[in-house]
């Protein structure tokens, strides 16, 4: 088998340890995702999840095991280079939106990829090409306040795709949407993810959802199960 794209082995996390909100979120996560693999994440509420995408996401430590990405170890890696990592080769999405409000959804894609030092013309059409591909094409003039929730996170999906990442970590990137709206979304999300090839850990309280991606993973306890 290649290389998983993440991998996460043995990893634990204890916030507040020694004092009196002590509490063990993670011990002993492990988990694997291969090369254009789709992953659900299920978890109940306050289970971890946000805790163990952080993680993935080189966004935080673990207080024990390893975080890989493309077969690196990352764990004790230098900030510098941690973040490089998160820069060139993780994309995330969350629940809410996060795009900057005083931009258009072109700029909101064309501006993470002038960060990485892509020029203005390249990151215009790349930008283009994404928000053709999720259906918003005739919204990329219109900022965040002008568009629908479910417009929104579509260009937020563009937004995490915009510097070619390996890996997309979703912490409930439909969970604000009504169903219908969450059902078409999704499919968009995941049309993008497979025509990109990239992998994706996909955290979703949405059963049906998690149904519809390669393999499904259960948070609970502070240890991965399949489902
Ligand atoms: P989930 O995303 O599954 O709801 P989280 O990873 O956000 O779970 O949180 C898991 C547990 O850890 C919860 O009990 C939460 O209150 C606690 N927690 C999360 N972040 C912190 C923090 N920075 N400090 C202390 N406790 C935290």
């Amino acid at each position: 088998m290649s290389e998983p794209v993440l991998a996460l082995e043995g990893v634990e996390k204890v916030y507040n340890r020694g004092k009196p909100g002590e509490v063990s979120v993670l011990r002993g996560a492990s988990l694997a995702i291969a090369p254009g693999e789709v992953v659900a994440l299920v978890a109940p509420s306050g289970a971890g999840k946000s805790t163990l995408l952080h993680i993935s996401g080189l966004l935080d430590t673990p207080d024990a095991g390893r975080v890989r990405i493309a077969g690196e170890d990352m764990t004790r890696a230098a900030d510098r280079a941690r973040t490089a990592v998160r820069r060139e080769r993780v994309g995330f999405v969350y629940q809410f939106h996060h795009l900057l409000p005083e931009f258009t959804a072109l700029e909101n894609v064309v501006l993470p990829q002038l960060a990485n030092g892509v020029d203005l013309a390249s990151a215009r059409a790349r930008a283009e090409a994404l928000l053709g591909s999720v259906g918003v094409a005739d919204r990329a003039a219109h900022r965040p306040a002008a568009l629908s929730g479910g417009e929104q996170q579509r260009v937020a999906f563009c937004r995490a795709l915009a510097n070619g990442p390996a890996l997309l970590l979703a912490d409930e990137p439909t969970g604000n949407l009504d169903p219908d709206t969450s059902d078409t979304v999704f499919a968009a999300l995941m049309a993008l993810v497979r025509e990109t090839g990239l992998s994706a850990l996909i955290a979703t309280h949405n059963l049906a959802l998690a149904a519809r991606m390669d393999r499904v993973l259960r948070l609970d306890g502070g240890v991965i199960t399949n489902a």
